[in-house]
């Protein structure tokens, strides 16, 4: 990598730190908000390899505060636009898309082999795989959660720190908690929050021991606490026990949270053959299927429907859950 893209880094950090970098790899998971923030600090800075694991495509509504997007990237899978942007800042970083929803079934093999995992999403279940492959593999993580005008950042690496369920045992049940969808959020919340959480990693990839404590900031009323991480450790981590990683399901479909739709996903995620199914998309509705690589988009009555190469779909229309769970046994199999 040439020496002048990160001069005044290097000045910071010395040529040892500036270096160490070069060799990291770094997986973000979710390329929202918060990702939106983590990961091109962290391509800027020269972070070896980026992998840019996200399951959605860029929407209107995400543009307020997801700043790796514009127009042009509507209804692009956000992992894909996001490296397409950060090739651009800088090339010499080695960048993997991965266009997926994390699950127990694929996240062994996702989230292997890397230095540091970043958490760029708002999804606790989620988090909980990731802390189970910390637990597993002994890679140091970083929590990041913003909403509304605050957020909490928390690096988290078992067994040398407690770990996310020494905090909190299970995931909150979906109902308690706050999201972007309920509560809403202000952009510039999730750009502080970004960036705290990348502070954090620079000091984790260049050897500094990181900020042990839970940050929380609320940046709309003026409050910020660090906050003891659990005193005692939970059994999960000491007896690496992988609850998460190890339960398995089949076909869920969900609700889509704030929309109209509903979410369906497939653990372990497959492989769809996407122009078997269009053929087969197209004799059903009599409408054409648009084929793109990793989905296929089209519409059946009223449902506009996205099928992912990874087996995942998402039903915009009147459709319920039930019926779109029926839907994709009918059309897809399963
Ligand atoms: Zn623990």
């Amino acid at each position: 990598m040439d020496p002048a893209r990160t001069a005044k880094q290097r000045i910071f950090l010395g040529r040892e730190g500036d270096e160490a970098l070069r060799s990291k790899r770094v997986c973000v998971v979710g390329l929202g908000a918060t990702g939106s923030v983590i990961a091109p600090w962290l391509v800027r800075a020269g972070v070896g390899h980026v992998t840019l694991i996200d399951r959605d495509l860029v929407e209107l509504s995400n543009l307020q505060r997801q700043l790796l997007y514009d127009e042009d990237c509507l209804g692009a899978p956000k992992a894909e636009a996001a490296a397409a942007r950060l090739a651009r800042a800088n090339p010499e970083v080695e960048l993997r898309a991965v266009v997926a929803d994390l699950t127990s079934g694929n996240a062994r093999e996702l989230l292997s082999d890397f230095d540091l995992i970043c958490d760029g999403t708002d999804n606790f279940e989620v988090r909980f795989l990731i802390n189970d492959m910390a637990i597993l593999t002994g890679t140091p993580w970083i929590y990041a959660g913003a909403i509304g005008g605050e957020g909490l950042v928390w690096p988290i690496h078992p067994p040398r720190t407690p770990c996310l369920r020494c905090l909190m045992e299970e995931p909150p049940a979906s109902g308690d908690v706050d999201t972007c969808d309920t509560a809403g959020v202000l952009g510039p919340t999730v750009g502080a929050i970004g960036s705290w959480a990348a502070m954090e990693a620079l000091k984790i990839l260049t050897g500094k021991e990181p900020h042990r404590e839970i940050a929380r900031f609320d940046f709309w009323e003026n409050e910020r606490q660090f906050l003891q991480p659990p005193a005692t450790r939970c059994r999960f981590c000491t007896e690496r026990i992988t609850e998460f990683l190890d339960a398995r399901w089949t076909l869920k479909a969900s609700p889509l949270c704030g929309l109209e739709g509903v979410q369906i996903r497939v653990n372990p995620p497959g492989a769809l053959d996407l122009a078997l199914l269009q053929g087969r998309l197209q004799a059903r509705t009599g409408s054409p299927w648009q084929l793109a690589p990793m989905l296929l988009r089209g519409e059946d009555g009223p449902n506009r429907i996205t099928l992912f190469s990874d087996g995942r779909a998402l039903v915009h229309g009147p459709m319920t859950p039930e019926r779109a769970r029926g839907w994709y046994a009918e059309v897809v199999g399963c």
